[in-house]
């Protein structure tokens, strides 16, 4: 089913991402392209409307980003945002040049009501802004449609010919009408319907795996995570008993969450495939006896889940499909969609497909921002403890436990973590931290308990806001809360006498301890 499309053409902005997730938070798909992409594949696309975006360039400059002019005569209505607005003023015979004053933060901008852009916005409205340079003259046909203090063209349109710029940028939330000017582009401009919903999404693509699938055979590598379990559901309602998920259980997993990912896809949860649970504990123990370099434990447990996984391919057989929940940002950050720098060539659950005998890879996610997936699962009648999951590393609590992994050490942390997610659900705070748990330190120390002399473990816990997680800061908990889960684990977890709190941000700390 080929839905309404937006094109963002990127020249390298900063919010490039989030002005697609707008765009499709007003029920509209919307993809990201690169400059380097042509008018030709672009218009094969069919777009409704095509968005500009912000850029470090500055148009002036012979050696910045450009595109072809003929992009504002394809009869496609176009939005610029920031660079995107004075390329367009630009290449249509305005005058773009350094501005007096640079405008950077939230700025009130007094906006023409009537354009069709601003319908229903407020005539003073706070917009972010970021620019050095600035449209001094609008190009030729183009009126001005909003103005600042300091920048006497902060939008302008041709609305006969679909061409509008602005120069602050609505996708950011802290603009804050942003989101009614994207929808006024999508709806009033572009036309569109809105036919991008999370529902539409699942039917039409379960319809499209089951005929791309048709009678072959489909392996999928089940974490638990949000984004391989919304695959597998995908699957497993598209055909059913063709597809195989392999849980491999490392023994290095918060508390109950093996058993939670059996309890949904296991033979007593609601979805009709085949299930394998690897009970891959000990093996993994064994391996990690006495090892206490980092990376060393990362490596021994990525090779050994791929020998446990080739033992079981080899059992199944010959496979046609292989299931990986690749998601938007993804392929993006693999240089495949947008203008950014190849960040890492991704693989969901690195080296598997070498040791898998198996035909193509099917990657349902890939269009999908992480909320959209999450959306998706709940669509798919997931439940919200699963759908809502934080982010867990793929050497699970190996790497919250500092030094060499004991199966007692697991249990420790297991225990804790579980307390901590506990107390912070209780007290209402699960949503303000992005992510949050609890790691066990290799450092013991004297406590008194019972009136007796303790020498144990010292349990840290960590929370972080974040919104990308490339960077991040420590979550200002209360103190009422960080006591009472303090006081809960040295209770109630054997061999811990000590707990403390990680208050340092990423960069110079990284979010997990190892
Ligand atoms: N580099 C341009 C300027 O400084 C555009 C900035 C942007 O797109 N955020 O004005």
């Amino acid at each position: 089913m080929q839905h309404e499309t937006v094109i963002v053409i990127d020249f390298g902005g900063q919010y490039n991402q989030l002005i697609a997730r707008r765009v499709r938070e007003c029920g509209v798909y919307c993809e990201i392209c690169s400059y380097h992409t042509g008018l030709d594949e672009i218009r094969a696309k069919q777009p409704k409307g095509i968005i500009l975006t912000g850029g470090p360039n500055s148009v002036y400059d012979p050696a910045s980003a450009g595109y072809t002019p003929e992009l504002f005569s394809a009869g496609i209505p176009v939005l610029g945002i920031c660079y995107g607005s004075q390329l367009m003023m630009h290449l249509l015979g305005g005058r773009v040049e350094r501005a007096p004053e640079r405008e950077y933060g939230k700025t009130e901008v007094a906006v023409d009501t009537g354009s069709m852009l601003f319908e229903g916005v407020s005539p003073k409205t706070v917009c972010w802004m970021s620019h050095n340079d600035y449209i001094a003259e609008p190009a030729p046909g183009f009126v001005v449609s909003a103005c600042t203090a300091s920048c006497p063209v902060a939008a302008a349109e041709a609305p006969e010919r679909g061409l509008y710029a602005v120069q602050f940028h609505p996708e950011v939330l802290h603009t804050r009408e942003g989101t009614k000017m994207l929808a006024n582009f999508v709806y009033r401009v572009c036309d569109c319907k809105g036919d991008w919903k999370m529902d539409s999404f699942v039917a039409s693509t379960i319809a499209a795996l089951r005929q791309k699938i048709g009678g072959g055979r489909v392996l999928c590598a089940l974490s638990g995570g949000v984004d391989s379990s919304v695959a597998a559901v995908l699957l497993a309602k598209a055909v059913g008993r063709q597809l195989t998920c392999v849980f491999v259980d490392h023994g290095l997993l918060r508390k109950n969450e093996g058993d939670e990912v059996e309890a949904v896809f296991g033979p007593a949860g609601p979805y009709d495939l085949n299930f394998i649970r690897v009970d891959a504990q000990q093996r993994f123990y064994e391996k990690l006896a006495g090892v206490e370099e980092p990376e060393h434990k990362r490596r021994i447990i990525g090779e050994e889940f791929i020998r446990v996984f080739e033992e079981q391919a080899q059992k199944i057989g010959r496979v046609d499909y292989l299931v990986q929940g690749t998601i938007y940002p993804d392929v993006v950050e693999s240089g495949l969609g947008g203008e950014s720098a190849v960040i890492k060539s991704h693989h969901n659950v690195g080296g598997l497909p070498d040791c898998v005998d198996f035909k193509e890879i099917v990657e349902p996610l890939r269009s999908l921002f992480k909320d959209e997936v999450r959306a998706a699962g709940r669509e798919l009648g997931l439940p919200e403890q699963l759908v809502s999951r934080q982010p867990f590393p793929g050497p699970g609590l190996a790497i919250r436990i500092i030094g060499a992994v004991t199966p007692e050490k697991v249990k420790m942390v297991q225990e804790a973590d579980a307390i901590f997610r506990e107390e912070m659900a209780r007290a209402g705070l699960d949503g303000d931290a992005s992510q949050y748990f609890a790691a066990l330190t290799n450092m013991r120390s004297v406590g008194v308990m019972g009136d007796e002399r303790t020498y144990d473990y010292a349990v840290v816990l960590r929370a972080v806001a974040t919104t990308d997680f490339m960077t991040a800061e420590a979550a200002p908990l209360g103190w009422e809360l960080l006591s009472t889960v303090a006081s809960r684990i040295v209770n109630e977890v054997p061999q811990v006498n000590r707990v403390l709190y990680d208050c340092t941000g990423k960069p110079p700390a990284t979010i997990e301890l190892e």
